[in-house]
């Protein structure tokens, strides 16, 4: 997985998040001068199929991503029986923390609605510029909008009069074929991967292994894709933004995205800064001082590569070495953590999903609030641990609350410095789960190394392979 991270960075001069940050500015200024001298339709016509490309691959690697990361997943804890004591405990946590972080994430993104601040007029704009069912909107923009209005809220409104366990039964496939060739379904297709992993478990080893061959090869080569496809970010970004300011009858949008930014980041603030010193202090008596001290490292390389998989023999060196954690539980803990616990990635999602119905003009009822709780928790815990896989997830928790996840292109001009935010967070959280069990077991001692006369360094700490 690093070789993956580091050959994609060798062959670049230039930073991956760079790129896709001068891709934005680009985009900004491109779709402002072709506002300023008429060339909207020329945007329209040869730039923005770039970016509807861009999402378009992103969500056709959604699946296959699901199936793979998943069935490696949970048939890599190997015996259903080690999921006693230290694994039961290490769940709990993992689920707790991700509760916890999308909770968060909706109270912010409620109060603040950084959505609202847009105005209908842009809002309509938004909404014919969203393909329908049928294609592309036509000319008529009023009677097309008004007419994607009325079928989105129908949608909307549909989902709000289901019982209140109709999530659980949408949840169980009855066909998983089907479920796969359909866009409505990936939670049904994240049930069938983690029933199969269990099954994969338990079946003879002889019989298990050929089998976890295919799907270990198969994460790889889907990773792998996931490369290619952030590849072409650059562009698509660049395409998606000047195809939003030449499509948006107003600066509002940007404004909002702007709100919506801050939003993700407070949230992740009060995970990283409140509730895991917080953790750590009640379940192991350590300082927060000490904690930071301990992770910071691990937190730096997570936000330059916005993958929690590339930082994982880091976070293990930081969180045996200078928090006192033993083997046994690291070894253990964090390599789960890194592909199943994404607490920020989670936050991300729920504030993400809220903010593009509250811009839709989309009211979500309570009900669905708490489908986003359940759909962003899977959605985190489905995510494979590279950049912008939270992204390609956020499409269940759209397409679970009935808004078109067309609405993705509207948050991916930032979603890369939202990434690398969310990362450090996803580490941080991996790191306070494996503090709280190493202590709960008895296994957590005084660090190897004083963390005060610490000067970090690969080379002198020797990083695991
Ligand atoms: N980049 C994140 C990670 O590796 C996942 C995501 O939210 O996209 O943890």
């Amino acid at each position: 997985m690093n070789e993956m991270v580091d050959d994609g960075k060798k062959k670049r001069s230039l930073a991956l998040h760079w790129q896709i940050l001068i891709g934005m500015l680009a985009g900004l200024l491109f779709g402002w001068l072709a506002v300023v001298m008429g060339g909207q339709q020329l945007t329209i016509d040869w730039i923005k199929p770039f970016g509807t490309i861009f999402i378009r691959l992103l969500k056709m690697i959604a699946i296959p991503l699901i199936v793979a990361s998943l069935i490696k997943g949970v048939s890599d804890l190997q015996d259903l029986s080690r999921l006693s004591s230290m694994g039961f405990r290490t769940i709990g946590l993992y689920l707790m923390t991700t509760v916890i972080a999308v909770v968060i994430g909706l109270l912010i993104v409620n109060l603040f609605q950084p959505g609202r601040s847009v105005s209908d007029e842009t809002r309509a704009g938004l909404l014919a510029a969203i393909p329908g069912d049928q294609g592309v909107a036509d000319d008529s923009v009023d009677a097309a909008t008004s007419e994607k209005l009325g079928k989105i809220r129908a949608q909307a409104s549909r989902q709000k009069s289901n019982g209140p366990l109709q999530p659980l039964v949408d949840m169980v496939p009855d066909n998983v074929f089907a479920a796969s060739s359909n866009n409505g379904s990936m939670l049904q297709v994240i049930f069938f991967a983690i029933f199969f992993g269990v099954g994969l478990i338990l079946v003879d080893s002889t019989k298990a292994t050929p089998v976890k061959a295919v799907f270990d090869g198969l994460n790889e080569v889907i990773l792998k894709l996931i490369d290619l496809i952030m590849l072409a970010a650059p562009v698509g970004v660049f395409a998606l933004l000047a195809t939003l300011v030449v499509e948006s009858p107003g600066v509002d949008i940007l404004m909002a995205l702007v709100q919506y930014g801050l939003c993700v980041v407070v949230g992740l603030a009060v995970m990283m800064f409140g509730v895991y010193p917080a953790i750590v202090w009640l379940l192991t008596g350590r300082s927060i001082r000490f904690f930071f001290q301990g992770i910071l490292p691990a937190q730096l390389l997570a936000f330059s590569t916005s993958s929690s998989a590339a930082t994982l023999p880091v976070t293990m060196e930081r969180v045996e070495e200078h928090l006192g954690v033993q083997p046994e539980v690291s070894s253990f803990v964090l390599p789960i953590g890194a592909t199943v616990n994404m607490d920020g990635t989670s936050l991300y999602q729920s504030v993400a999903a809220v903010f593009i119905a509250q811009v839709l003009g989309i009211d979500l009822s309570l009900q669905q609030q708490l489908t986003i709780v359940m759909t962003a928790s899977l959605a985190s815990i489905g995510s494979a641990a590279v950049p912008g896989a939270g992204m390609v997830m956020l499409v269940i928790v759209l397409e679970a609350i009935q808004v078109p996840s067309a609405g993705l292109a509207l948050i991916f001009a930032i979603d890369r410095p939202l990434d690398m935010c969310r990362t450090a967070v996803n580490v941080t959280g991996d790191a306070t789960v494996a503090m709280a069990v190493a202590n709960s077991v008895g296994r957590l001692d005084e660090p190897s190394v004083k963390n005060w006369d610490d000067n970090y360094s690969p080379d002198e700490d020797g990083l695991r392979e």
